[in-house]
C-alpha cells in the first residue's frame, strides 16, 4: 500500500516537503481485524497541531510515521465476525491506500441512500457534532439569539449557521471572499461578511446593531478581537478553534481590552473539544438525519480527487481553499 508519512516537523505554514510518500507491506489479518480501503479521507485544521510536538489534547505524529485522520473506507478482507466484505466503515485511518484495523475501532455506516458516505465525515460526523455541542451544550442557544460564526463557510461554520437557524436564532457568518458569502446566503444565514473586503468592526456594527449574544469562534485573532468588542452584556463566546494562529511561530498579540470587557459586559468564554462529548453523537445523528431528510440541513463539501492530493488538500485549508467540509476522494482519478 502507498502511505503518506510526516517527513519533518513544519515551521510556520506547512509545505509539501513536510510529507513524504512511502510503501507498506500488506500485513496478514489477525482475528478481529479487517483490511480497509479508504474511500473518503477527512483533512482537518487540528492535524497542524499534531505535526508539532507541543503538548496538546492529542498526541503528536512521529516523524517517519503515517499521518492519520478520520476516513470512510470499504472492507476489502475480514477476520472479524461483525463486518463483511464491502461494508462501509468510519475510523481513524492512515493516509494510505489500504490498512489493517481492529474491527472494534471502526463504526459501520448506517444503510441509507439519503447522503453520500462522505457526509459522515462532515455534517453527519464529528464536524456536525462540533457545531451541535458548541451551540447547545456550551452556547446555550435560544430562539432570538444574535449569533456570529467565524469561518462560516467552512466545515464546522456552515453547520453552525444552519443549526442556529433551525434553533430560531438570527445568524451572521464571516468568510473570505464574495463566493463564500454567496454560499452563506444559500445555506440560510441571515447575512454574511466578507472579512477580506471590509472593515470587520464596522461590518459587525451594522450587522449587529444591538450586539452579539452568542459568538461561535473558529478563527481567533483579529476577528475574535473585533467580535469581543461587539458582544452584548451577558454574551457567551464559544471558542471552538483559532485557525488564524495555527501556523504562528510565536505567541500572538492581544486581544486588546479582553479582561476589562469581560468584566464590564459580564461575558462568558468557554472552550471545548468535541472528542470529550462523543456520548452525544447518537442523539445528534438522529436529529441531523431528520433535518437532512426535511431539507433543513444540507451537506456542503469540497472534494479533492486522488490519493496524491492529500497533503495539498490539507494545506489548502490554511488558504481558505474549501467551502464546507474538505474531503479527499482517495480512489478517484
Ligand atoms: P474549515 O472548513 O473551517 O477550514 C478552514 C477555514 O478557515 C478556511 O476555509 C478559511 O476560511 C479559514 N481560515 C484559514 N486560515 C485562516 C486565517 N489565517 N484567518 C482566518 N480564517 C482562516 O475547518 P473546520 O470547520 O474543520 O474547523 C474550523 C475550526 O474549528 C478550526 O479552528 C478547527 O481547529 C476547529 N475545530 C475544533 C473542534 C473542537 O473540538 N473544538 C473540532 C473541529 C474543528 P475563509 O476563507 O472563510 O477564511
Amino acid at each position: 500500500a502507498r502511505v503518506f508519512v510526516l517527513s519533518k516537523r513544519p515551521e510556520g505554514l506547512p509545505t509539501l516537503d513536510d510529507f513524504a510518500e512511502a510503501t507498506w507491506a500488506d500485513e496478514p489479518l489477525h482475528d478481529g481485524e479487517v483490511r480497509v480501503e479508504p474511500l473518503f479521507v477527512s483533512v482537518d485544521p487540528y492535524l497542524r497541531g499534531r505535526m508539532s510536538d507541543a503538548r496538546s489534547y492529542v498526541a503528536p505524529f512521529e516523524v517517519g510515521q503515517a499521518i492519520t485522520s478520520s476516513a470512510i473506507g470499504r472492507v476489502l478482507e475480514t477476520s472479524a465476525p461483525g463486518l463483511r466484505i464491502g461494508d462501509l466503515v468510519r475510523g481513524e485511518s492512515p493516509w494510505a491506500t489500504s490498512y489493517v484495523a481492529n474491527a472494534a475501532n471502526l463504526w459501520r455506516l448506517p444503510e441509507t441512500s439519503d447522503v453520500r458516505p462522505s457526509a459522515y465525515l462532515g455534517v453527519l460526523g464529528m464536524t456536525g457534532l462540533t457545531a451541535y455541542v458548541g451551540l447547545t451544550l456550551f452556547g446555550g442557544i435560544q430562539p432570538g439569539d444574535e449569533v456570529l460564526v467565524t469561518a462560516g463557510a467552512g466545515a464546522v461554520g456552515s453547520v453552525v449557521g444552519q443549526l442556529a437557524r433551525i434553533f430560531g436564532a438570527r445568524v451572521v457568518g464571516s468568510a473570505g471572499g464574495a463566493h463564500k458569502v454567496g454560499q452563506l446566503a444559500q445555506l440560510g444565514f441571515n447575512a454574511g461578511i466578507d472579512y477580506h473586503a471590509v472593515d470587520f468592526s464596522e461590518a459587525l456594527a451594522s450587522s449587529f446593531p444591538a450586539g452579539i449574544s452568542l459568538f461561535f469562534d473558529n478563527v481567533g485573532g483579529r476577528q475574535f478581537e473585533a467580535a469581543l468588542h461587539r458582544m452584548k452584556d451577558f454574551g457567551r463566546i464559544v471558542s471552538c478553534g483559532a485557525i488564524s494562529h495555527y501556523n504562528d511561530t510565536e505567541l500572538p498579540p492581544g486581544p486588546r481590552g479582553l479582561e476589562g470587557i469581560v468584566v464590564r459586559r459580564r461575558l462568558k468564554i468557554q472552550g471545548f473539544i468535541v472528542s470529550d462529548h462523543l456520548s452525544l453523537y447518537s442523539e445528534y445523528l438522529r436529529k441531523a438525519m431528520t433535518w437532512v431528510r426535511e431539507g433543513q440541513l444540507v451537506s456542503l463539501e469540497t472534494t479533492s480527487r486522488g490519493f496524491e492530493s492529500l497533503p495539498q488538500a490539507f494545506l489548502s485549508l490554511f488558504r481558505g481553499g474549501n467551502v464546507g467540509k474538505m474531503v479527499v476522494e482517495v480512489g478517484a482519478p
